[in-house]
Protein backbone atom coordinates (compact mmCIF):
# COMPACT_ATOMS: atom_id res chain seq x y z
CA UNK A 1 0.00 0.00 0.00
CA UNK A 2 1.25 3.25 -0.66
CA UNK A 3 -0.10 7.00 0.36
CA UNK A 4 -0.69 9.35 -2.29
CA UNK A 5 -1.49 13.27 -1.77
CA UNK A 6 -5.36 14.02 -3.58
CA UNK A 7 -7.26 16.95 -4.13
CA UNK A 8 -11.02 15.80 -5.78
CA UNK A 9 -12.76 19.06 -6.36
CA UNK A 10 -11.10 21.30 -9.06
CA UNK A 11 -12.95 23.51 -11.42
CA UNK A 12 -11.93 24.51 -14.80
CA UNK A 13 -12.95 27.48 -16.95
CA UNK A 14 -15.71 25.74 -17.60
CA UNK A 15 -17.59 26.50 -14.65
CA UNK A 16 -18.84 29.59 -14.76
CA UNK A 17 -17.47 31.05 -12.12
CA UNK A 18 -14.17 29.24 -12.77
CA UNK A 19 -11.19 31.14 -13.65
CA UNK A 20 -10.14 31.81 -17.25
CA UNK A 21 -6.86 30.99 -16.32
CA UNK A 22 -8.16 27.41 -14.99
CA UNK A 23 -7.41 25.79 -18.01
CA UNK A 24 -6.77 21.99 -18.35
CA UNK A 25 -3.07 22.04 -18.87
CA UNK A 26 -2.55 24.89 -16.27
CA UNK A 27 -4.34 23.53 -13.53
CA UNK A 28 -2.54 20.33 -14.36
CA UNK A 29 0.46 21.70 -13.61
CA UNK A 30 -0.19 23.64 -10.74
CA UNK A 31 -1.52 20.31 -9.48
CA UNK A 32 1.95 18.33 -9.69
CA UNK A 33 3.56 21.29 -8.12
CA UNK A 34 1.51 21.56 -5.52
CA UNK A 35 2.82 17.99 -4.86
CA UNK A 36 -0.75 16.41 -5.69
CA UNK A 37 -0.84 12.72 -7.07
CA UNK A 38 -4.54 12.20 -7.67
CA UNK A 39 -6.64 15.13 -8.91
CA UNK A 40 -9.92 15.15 -10.24
CA UNK A 41 -11.77 17.85 -12.53
CA UNK A 42 -15.15 18.80 -10.93
CA UNK A 43 -17.02 21.31 -12.98
CA UNK A 44 -20.77 22.16 -12.19
CA UNK A 45 -23.08 20.25 -13.95
CA UNK A 46 -20.81 18.83 -16.80
CA UNK A 47 -17.49 16.72 -17.44
CA UNK A 48 -17.13 18.56 -20.71
CA UNK A 49 -13.43 19.45 -19.86
CA UNK A 50 -12.60 16.34 -18.14
CA UNK A 51 -10.75 14.74 -21.03
CA UNK A 52 -8.15 17.31 -21.97
CA UNK A 53 -7.49 17.43 -18.03
CA UNK A 54 -6.70 14.36 -17.77
CA UNK A 55 -4.50 14.02 -20.46
CA UNK A 56 -2.81 17.00 -19.14
CA UNK A 57 -2.78 15.43 -15.59
CA UNK A 58 -1.34 12.14 -17.26
CA UNK A 59 1.48 14.41 -19.00
CA UNK A 60 2.17 15.42 -15.98
CA UNK A 61 2.21 12.00 -13.93
CA UNK A 62 -0.89 12.39 -12.18
CA UNK A 63 -4.15 10.18 -11.31
CA UNK A 64 -6.70 12.17 -12.95
CA UNK A 65 -10.29 10.89 -12.30
CA UNK A 66 -13.28 12.70 -14.90
CA UNK A 67 -15.43 14.06 -12.12
CA UNK A 68 -18.82 16.47 -11.92
CA UNK A 69 -19.93 18.60 -9.28
CA UNK A 70 -23.52 18.35 -9.33
CA UNK A 71 -26.18 20.28 -7.90
CA UNK A 72 -29.39 18.63 -6.98
CA UNK A 73 -32.63 19.56 -6.84
CA UNK A 74 -32.56 20.69 -3.25
CA UNK A 75 -29.27 22.94 -4.23
CA UNK A 76 -26.78 21.10 -2.58
CA UNK A 77 -23.41 20.30 -4.24
CA UNK A 78 -22.40 16.46 -4.71
CA UNK A 79 -19.00 15.74 -5.89
CA UNK A 80 -19.89 13.16 -8.42
CA UNK A 81 -16.32 10.62 -9.79
CA UNK A 82 -15.92 8.02 -12.46
CA UNK A 83 -13.82 5.12 -13.23
CA UNK A 84 -13.07 6.99 -17.03
CA UNK A 85 -14.25 9.22 -19.73
CA UNK A 86 -16.75 6.71 -21.20
CA UNK A 87 -18.65 6.63 -17.86
CA UNK A 88 -18.21 10.25 -17.03
CA UNK A 89 -19.55 11.91 -20.57
CA UNK A 90 -22.45 9.38 -20.76
CA UNK A 91 -23.46 10.88 -16.68
CA UNK A 92 -22.53 14.02 -18.03
CA UNK A 93 -25.26 13.94 -21.06
CA UNK A 94 -27.78 12.22 -18.52
CA UNK A 95 -27.75 15.34 -16.45
CA UNK A 96 -27.63 17.55 -19.18
CA UNK A 97 -31.24 16.66 -19.54
CA UNK A 98 -31.87 17.12 -16.21
CA UNK A 99 -31.11 20.67 -16.33
CA UNK A 100 -33.73 23.78 -16.47
CA UNK A 101 -33.67 24.60 -20.32
CA UNK A 102 -32.07 28.15 -19.81
CA UNK A 103 -28.70 29.65 -21.30
CA UNK A 104 -26.07 31.13 -19.67
CA UNK A 105 -25.81 34.99 -19.26
CA UNK A 106 -21.33 35.38 -19.57
CA UNK A 107 -21.84 39.02 -18.73
CA UNK A 108 -23.28 37.99 -15.37
CA UNK A 109 -21.91 34.31 -14.79
CA UNK A 110 -18.80 34.32 -16.60
CA UNK A 111 -17.87 32.13 -19.63
CA UNK A 112 -18.26 28.70 -20.06
CA UNK A 113 -14.98 27.46 -21.77
CA UNK A 114 -13.88 24.22 -23.37
CA UNK A 115 -10.81 23.98 -23.96
CA UNK A 116 -7.96 20.96 -25.11
CA UNK A 117 -5.24 19.49 -23.59
CA UNK A 118 -2.74 22.11 -25.26
CA UNK A 119 -5.31 25.22 -23.53
CA UNK A 120 -6.84 26.12 -27.41
CA UNK A 121 -10.26 27.20 -26.51
CA UNK A 122 -12.54 24.97 -28.45
CA UNK A 123 -16.04 26.94 -27.79
CA UNK A 124 -18.29 28.45 -25.25
CA UNK A 125 -21.34 26.36 -23.70
CA UNK A 126 -24.33 28.21 -23.76
CA UNK A 127 -26.33 26.28 -21.41
CA UNK A 128 -27.05 27.54 -18.02
CA UNK A 129 -24.14 24.92 -16.03
CA UNK A 130 -24.75 26.68 -12.68
CA UNK A 131 -28.65 26.10 -12.17
CA UNK A 132 -29.83 22.90 -10.09
CA UNK A 133 -30.39 19.95 -11.80
CA UNK A 134 -33.78 17.64 -11.01
CA UNK A 135 -31.46 15.06 -9.38
CA UNK A 136 -32.68 14.66 -5.93
CA UNK A 137 -29.90 14.30 -3.19
CA UNK A 138 -31.60 11.09 -2.10
CA UNK A 139 -30.41 9.84 -5.66
CA UNK A 140 -26.95 11.13 -6.24
CA UNK A 141 -25.08 8.08 -4.95
CA UNK A 142 -27.09 5.62 -6.54
CA UNK A 143 -27.27 7.49 -10.24
CA UNK A 144 -23.94 8.07 -9.91
CA UNK A 145 -22.92 4.50 -9.14
CA UNK A 146 -25.23 3.20 -11.71
CA UNK A 147 -22.20 4.73 -14.53
CA UNK A 148 -19.34 2.71 -11.80
CA UNK A 149 -19.12 6.29 -10.64
CA UNK A 150 -19.01 7.51 -6.48
CA UNK A 151 -20.42 10.50 -5.52
CA UNK A 152 -20.27 12.16 -2.21
CA UNK A 153 -21.74 15.79 -0.18
CA UNK A 154 -19.09 18.53 -1.27
CA UNK A 155 -18.23 21.32 1.40
CA UNK A 156 -20.54 20.20 4.20
CA UNK A 157 -19.81 22.85 6.36
CA UNK A 158 -20.72 25.52 4.03
CA UNK A 159 -23.70 27.65 4.61
CA UNK A 160 -25.07 27.34 0.74
CA UNK A 161 -25.37 24.72 -1.76
CA UNK A 162 -24.49 22.12 0.75
CA UNK A 163 -26.29 19.32 2.28
CA UNK A 164 -26.40 20.99 6.20
CA UNK A 165 -27.09 24.09 5.27
CA UNK A 166 -29.67 22.77 2.58
CA UNK A 167 -31.71 19.72 4.22
CA UNK A 168 -29.66 20.00 7.96
CA UNK A 169 -28.90 16.54 8.88
CA UNK A 170 -26.93 13.76 7.63
CA UNK A 171 -29.08 10.96 6.58
CA UNK A 172 -27.36 7.95 6.46
CA UNK A 173 -30.52 7.30 3.56
CA UNK A 174 -28.59 9.41 1.67
CA UNK A 175 -26.15 6.68 1.06
CA UNK A 176 -23.20 8.72 1.02
CA UNK A 177 -19.50 6.62 2.19
CA UNK A 178 -17.58 9.99 3.06
CA UNK A 179 -18.22 13.79 2.97
CA UNK A 180 -15.91 16.92 1.61
CA UNK A 181 -15.32 19.34 4.34
CA UNK A 182 -13.92 23.30 3.26
CA UNK A 183 -10.52 24.31 4.77
CA UNK A 184 -12.32 26.36 6.93
CA UNK A 185 -14.85 23.47 8.56
CA UNK A 186 -15.08 24.24 12.43
CA UNK A 187 -12.64 21.45 14.36
CA UNK A 188 -15.81 20.01 16.07
CA UNK A 189 -18.00 20.33 13.20
CA UNK A 190 -17.91 15.84 13.68
CA UNK A 191 -19.09 15.50 17.22
CA UNK A 192 -22.90 16.40 15.76
CA UNK A 193 -24.54 13.37 16.68
CA UNK A 194 -25.37 12.85 12.99
CA UNK A 195 -22.30 13.42 11.85
CA UNK A 196 -20.21 11.09 14.08
CA UNK A 197 -17.90 8.78 12.23
CA UNK A 198 -18.70 10.09 9.24
CA UNK A 199 -15.58 9.90 6.99
CA UNK A 200 -14.52 13.08 5.31
CA UNK A 201 -12.20 14.90 3.63
CA UNK A 202 -11.10 18.61 2.49
CA UNK A 203 -11.14 19.21 -1.35
CA UNK A 204 -10.04 22.50 -2.12
CA UNK A 205 -12.91 23.59 -4.84
CA UNK A 206 -10.54 25.78 -6.40
CA UNK A 207 -12.09 28.39 -9.16
CA UNK A 208 -8.43 30.07 -8.98
CA UNK A 209 -5.20 28.76 -9.61
CA UNK A 210 -4.03 30.25 -6.58
CA UNK A 211 -6.57 28.41 -4.28
CA UNK A 212 -5.22 25.03 -5.40
CA UNK A 213 -3.91 24.27 -2.04
CA UNK A 214 -0.47 21.81 -1.50
CA UNK A 215 -0.33 18.39 -0.63
CA UNK A 216 -1.69 17.72 2.77
CA UNK A 217 -4.31 14.59 2.57
CA UNK A 218 -3.49 11.57 1.87
CA UNK A 219 -5.47 8.04 0.39
CA UNK A 220 -4.12 5.14 1.04
CA UNK A 221 -4.43 2.57 -2.18
CA UNK A 222 -2.71 -1.20 -3.68
CA UNK A 223 -1.90 0.65 -6.80
CA UNK A 224 -2.94 3.78 -8.33
CA UNK A 225 -5.69 3.87 -10.47
CA UNK A 226 -9.23 5.42 -10.78
CA UNK A 227 -10.51 2.00 -9.59
CA UNK A 228 -8.66 2.15 -6.48
CA UNK A 229 -9.40 5.70 -5.66
CA UNK A 230 -13.13 5.32 -5.83
CA UNK A 231 -12.94 1.86 -4.21
CA UNK A 232 -11.31 3.63 -1.20
CA UNK A 233 -13.78 5.70 -1.33
CA UNK A 234 -16.85 3.59 -1.64
CA UNK A 235 -15.49 1.94 1.60
CA UNK A 236 -15.16 4.97 3.46
CA UNK A 237 -11.49 6.61 3.19
CA UNK A 238 -9.97 4.35 5.46
CA UNK A 239 -6.36 5.40 6.64
CA UNK A 240 -4.12 2.05 6.98
CA UNK A 241 -1.00 1.09 8.48
CA UNK A 242 2.03 -0.32 6.81
CA UNK A 243 2.18 2.39 4.04
CA UNK A 244 5.39 3.21 2.32
ZN1 LIG B 1 -19.76 23.71 -4.50
ZN1 LIG C 1 -16.92 23.36 -6.43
Amino acid sequence: MKQYAFDLHLHSCLSPCGGEDNTPANLAGMCALAGLEVVALTDHNTCGNCAPFCRAAERCGLLALPGMELTTVEEAHVVCLFPGLAEADAFSALVREKLPPLKNNPAVFGPQIYMDEEDRVLGEEDAFLAGASSVGIYDAAALAASFGGVAYPAHIDRPSFSLLANLGLWDPAMGFSVAEISKNCPPDLFDRPDLRGVPHFDGSDAHYLDQIRDAHQYMVLPERTPQAALAWLRSGAPASDGIS
